[in-house]
């Protein structure tokens, strides 16, 4: 292709990104790139049909503008996905900015009777708090969340984009949230089933059922699903068991079915699955959520909040309360209903109103202590040089007067304890010592610390400086 296609094609991205901004331009333009420009079409691809239809649904006119603006002949765009990486799609969430609450859908309300017609197909509980509408939007989750709509929106017929849909995270990120979502939503609409079960429930009901009737029984079963929702994969053990999940998925997938799978892990790490099945998994749409940054965090304690009021109308957090709790409890999602829920409780039981304080007392053992700041070996070289007044070069010097080999032992002491660092390293980066001589000035601070209390206090200073 000529260099200077490539070059229009270089500043048409720049104003894509220039028009829609860092995070929507990285979340889904990131990956696309010009197969080629011939009578006024460009032809652009893209990793995965996904990645098609949301670009085609959403900026299509935004990008064949932005084209014109830069090369006015073009007149058409043209997206292709590029098939050679379609089956091994792997897509990490980029960021989009900020948290938005999108709309819930359109269809009728969820009822009770979806949960009473779910669980008589034999799936897991669903817990009717986990729908579209509760689930909050940003830079972690856009396009899990995306990907979910896509699956809960789609009829009975239409091409199944990306097979299957596989969602992994950490733990309490919202994998459950949005396959919940899915399963509610889906079955609301009414075009095709939707069947959530947890892995065990998968092993011990459904796979156990189907097995101990015939094969025609099994696909009878199958053709009545329409989406087949599997929570928690990592669970799924045992070679049989595996053999028979293999054979459900291959032949959900191949009689056009979607399935949509959560794991805590991407499938290239579930180790205890057989290599096909893995590559199965690899196969569709792969999605990570990232951890919750502190302003979904905020956004989900508002619309948590906002739901327990509906209960409990007298029930109020004010907003110094929310963005303390937002800012301090870090680890997921799980944690913040936590926090939440024992603020309900406690005022509810003491009739006092929620106030800072209370908060604090509250929530204090869901506060993860601040990750430790990373250390340099030159700072506390620097530091520990300046504390005792000797040179930083004296540290590193083979003089051996007493007033320097403390420091020189303090400040290995210290590189040992507060980096990671290993002992030959610290070697070399105190003048080209042995690791051994380390290894003994370690010990040594180690055995004084605990008799000396003016050494111990000194290195407790000389850490709160250095953590600082
Ligand atoms: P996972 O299955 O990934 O471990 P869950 O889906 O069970 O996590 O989420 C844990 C808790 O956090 C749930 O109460 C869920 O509703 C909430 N949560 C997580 N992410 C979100 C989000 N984006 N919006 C609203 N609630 C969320
Ligand atoms: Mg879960």
């Amino acid at each position: 292709m000529a260099q200077t296609e490539q070059e229009h094609w270089s500043k048409v991205r720049g104003r894509l990104r220039a028009e829609l901004g860092e995070d929507v331009y990285s979340s889904w333009f990131a990956r696309m790139e010009l197969e080629g420009l011939e009578s006024g079409t460009a032809r652009l691809s893209v990793p995965t049909r996904f990645l098609k239809s949301w670009i085609q649904s959403h900026y299509a006119e935004k990008l064949l503008a932005c084209w014109q603006t830069e090369q006015n002949k073009v007149n058409r765009v043209e997206l292709i996905v590029r098939s050679a990486v379609l089956r091994n799609a792997t897509i990490k969430v980029k960021e989009v900015d900020g948290a938005t609450r999108l709309n819930g859908f359109e269809g009728r309300p969820i009822s009770a009777s979806d949960a009473g017609a779910h669980e008589a197909l034999g799936g897991s509980p669903l817990d009717a708090r986990l729908t579209f509408d509760s689930f909050v939007v940003g830079r972690s989750n856009t396009l899990a969340h995306a990907a979910a709509k896509q699956v809960a929106a789609a009829k009975r017929g239409d091409a199944v984009m990306f097979n299957p849909l596989y969602i992994h995270s950490g733990v309490g990120l919202g994998k459950t949230h949005l396959l919940q979502a899915i399963t509610w939503t889906g079955n609301a609409i009414g075009e095709r089933k939707v069947l959530y079960l947890t892995a065990e429930k998968f092993v011990y009901g459904f796979v156990q059922s189907l097995r101990a009737q015939n094969t025609l029984a099994f696909k009878e079963a199958l053709r009545g699903i329409g989406v087949l929702v599997i929570d928690d994969l990592q669970f799924l053990q045992g070679k049989s068991t595996q053999a028979e999940f293999c054979h459900t998925l291959n032949a959900l997938i191949d009689a056009g079915r979607q399935v949509v799978i959560a794991a805590d892990r991407p499938p290239s790490d579930l180790e205890s699955l057989d290599d096909r099945v893995r590559s199965r998994l690899a196969g569709g749409l792969v999605v990570e959520i990232g951890g919750l940054g502190e302003e979904l965090r905020l956004e989900i304690l508002k619309a948590r909040v906002a739901a327990a009021r509906l209960h409990h109308p007298g029930f109020d957090v004010p907003a110094p309360v929310l963005s303390y709790i937002a800012k301090t409890v870090t680890h997921n999602g799980r944690d913040l209903e936590g926090a939440l829920n024992r603020l309900l409780a406690h005022s509810k039981l003491t009739g006092q109103s929620v106030t800072l304080e209370m908060a604090e007392r509250e929530v204090r053992d869901l506060i993860r202590p601040q990750e430790p700041k990373r250390v340099k070996i030159e700072d506390i070289q620097r530091i520990v040089a300046r504390q005792y007044n000797v040179s930083r070069s004296d540290l590193l010097s083979s003089r051996r007067t007493a007033n320097v080999v403390r420091p020189r032992q303090v400040a290995m002491y210290l590189a040992k304890t507060l980096t990671l660092r290993s002992l030959p390293e610290i070697g070399r980066r105190f003048g080209g010592r042995d690791h051994t001589t380390v290894l003994h000035a370690v010990r040594k601070i180690e055995g004084l610390v605990g008799s000396d209390m003016a050494l111990a206090e000194e290195i407790e200073i000389l850490k709160r400086q250095l953590q600082e």
